[in-house]
């Protein structure tokens, strides 16, 4: 492994760099703020932006829209977003989808949607959990029949985040349901504006509206938009979650080195009952473990990078990016709250209530991080069985 980087991503870091000191993330409308994955909130504006400056197709191929250019650059740009606190939400859901295409889609689909998704013209969300299948994607019940061209599809999906901002869904339905339950799913391309698409926002307990319900009745999907073989949907799924594990997780330490900084900033300056709080022990050991937690982080992040550049299969390495990053994020908001909590009380108007606001919205909303894509649980399961080679439980 080479900790350096190469003159082509420090190119593009700086290209990147320049651009939010230039047009500042913070400027652009957001439809669902940052709620501390890593990858900032959703602004349909910046993800636009983002397309203008080819920054949403780096690693795809050129003749479908794509920069042409390296994983690994792909990571650092990210990266760099991800310290300015850039939004790539928006963005994040069409990344997995897109590797998907690439991998599995016709001629026709690779035409038809990537070189507008690289444009930002079109956003996905995911569609896979239902009210009975979560951790157990197998128990999927949505139902897709064939009819002439046509696949109808009928069930009810619940949590996708986005997609009541996203026109597109990669869906997952049961095409055959007297296969065994692995082989009779196939996931399709939905254009949630069809008819019988219905579409609700759902508040979560930190009060953002970032996730949905989907309801599909007698949806009409042309056989064009499956994707990848019928019945064979699951292993397009299982790579499409590795990626969503990874990328979905692997620009937390940028933000979070923001998120420490800051608070680092406030223990140097606040008092509490007369005590500067830069003098308490346990408040320096805690900041501490904290950012040696984050350059763990930092390194396991390099390392699923460097494997993925070198065009590995990260199948458990993505599991371990993700519980690390996940609880990580919980401790650092845990952190934030109990170290900021007596200066708040004290003093309503004081100049951190925006980073109190931060802390106390990423306390609540770091309780769903750890089940989105797959909950904690069912990671220590993968790293058990892929990463130690334990047998099946
Ligand atoms: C913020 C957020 C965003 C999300 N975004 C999306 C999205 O965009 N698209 C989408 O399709 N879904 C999305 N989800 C849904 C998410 O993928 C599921 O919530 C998750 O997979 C868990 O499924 P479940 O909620 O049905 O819980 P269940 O599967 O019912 O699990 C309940 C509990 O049992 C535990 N458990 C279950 N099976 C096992 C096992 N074998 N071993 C040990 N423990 C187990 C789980 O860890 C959990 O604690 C999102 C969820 C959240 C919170």
């Amino acid at each position: 492994m080479d900790f350096r980087f190469s003159e082509q991503e420090e190119k593009i870091r700086k290209e990147v760099r320049e651009f939010c000191q230039q047009e500042p993330p913070e400027n652009f409308p957001c439809e669902i703020e940052d709620e501390g994955y890593g990858f900032g909130g959703w602004s349909c504006a910046f993800t636009k932006r983002l397309g203008e400056k080819g920054w949403l197709s780096i690693a795809w191929p050129k003749e479908y829209g794509g920069m042409g250019g390296s994983i690994m650059e792909r990571f650092v740009a990210a990266e760099e977003l991800a310290y300015h606190r850039a939004p790539q939400y928006g963005h994040l859901f069409g990344d997995a989808v897109g590797t998907g295409v690439l991998r599995y889609g016709t001629e026709e689909q690779k035409q038809e949607f990537l070189p507008r998704m690289a444009r930002a013209e079109i956003l996905f969300s995911t569609g896979l959990s239902e009210p009975g299948a979560g951790s157990d994607l197998l128990n999927t019940s949505t139902r897709a029949v064939k009819d002439g061209d046509y696949y109808v599809i009928n069930g009810q999906k619940i949590w996708p985040t986005g997609a009541h901002l996203a026109e597109w869904c990669l869906l997952l339905a049961r095409t055959d349901p007297d296969a065994p339950k692995s082989r009779g799913l196939s996931t399709f391309l939905v254009d949630v504006r069809s008819p019988g698409v219905t579409v609700n926002p759902i508040v979560d307990m930190a009060g953002a509206n970032s996730f949905t319900e989907i309801f599909l009745e007698d949806v009409r999907v042309h056989k064009k938009y499956l994707l990848g073989q019928e019945n064979r949907g699951l292993p397009l799924v299982f790579e499409a979650l590795e990626g969503d594990r990874f990328w979905g997780r692997c620009l937390r330490h940028a933000g979070s080195k923001r998120d420490l900084e800051e608070l680092v900033e406030f223990v140097n300056e606040a008092k509490y009952d007369g005590h500067r709080l830069r003098d308490n022990q346990v408040i320096r050991d805690t900041l501490a473990e904290l950012a040696v937690e984050l350059e763990v982080s930092r390194m396991i992040n390099y390392k699923a990078a460097w494997l993925l550049n070198k065009g590995a299969s990260i199948s458990w390495e993505s599991s371990v990016v993700k519980v690390v990053a996940d609880e990580l994020g919980q401790r650092i908001a845990n952190a934030g709250l109990e170290i900021m909590g007596p200066e708040i009380q004290i003093n309503d108007n004081s100049k951190w209530a925006r980073l109190n606001k931060r802390f106390l919205f990423l306390y609540t909303f770091n309780r769903g991080i750890s089940l989105a894509g797959g909950t904690s649980e069912i990671q220590r399961n993968a790293i058990a069985l892929r990463g130690l080679g334990l047998p099946r439980a």
